[in-house]
């Protein structure tokens, strides 16, 4: 199963270059044309689903406005809520 992710975007830092919008490899990022960030800019934002969580945008930010964040795989979630359960029976 594919890894979902999503970003936030830090409108003081960003400065609606693009540069996250052209390299994104899923096209889920934009500029939003309707608002302006407290600098003036059009500030990127995600536009739909399908974000992998790759970091691609968040590495060509030249502002470090983005944080990506990466859903847990369901494998590695699953095994956890075993162990905890184990645990709970060792009590
Ligand atoms: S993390 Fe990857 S897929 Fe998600 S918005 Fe950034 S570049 Fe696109
Ligand atoms: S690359 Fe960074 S500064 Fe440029 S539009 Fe994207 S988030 Fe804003």
């Amino acid at each position: 199963m594919a890894v979902k992710g999503w970003v936030e975007i830090n409108e003081t830092l960003c400065k609606g270059c693009e540069i996250c919008v052209h390299y994104c490899p899923v096209n889920v990022l934009a500029l939003d044309e309707h608002r302006l960030t407290p600098q003036g800019y059009h500030p990127a934002v995600l536009v739909s689903d399908g974000c992998t969580g790759c970091m691609v945008c968040a590495i060509v930010c030249p502002e470090a406005a983005i944080t990506v964040y990466r859903e847990e795989r369901p494998r590695r979630a699953k095994a956890r809520a075993s162990a905890t359960r184990e645990r709970s029976h060792d009590t």
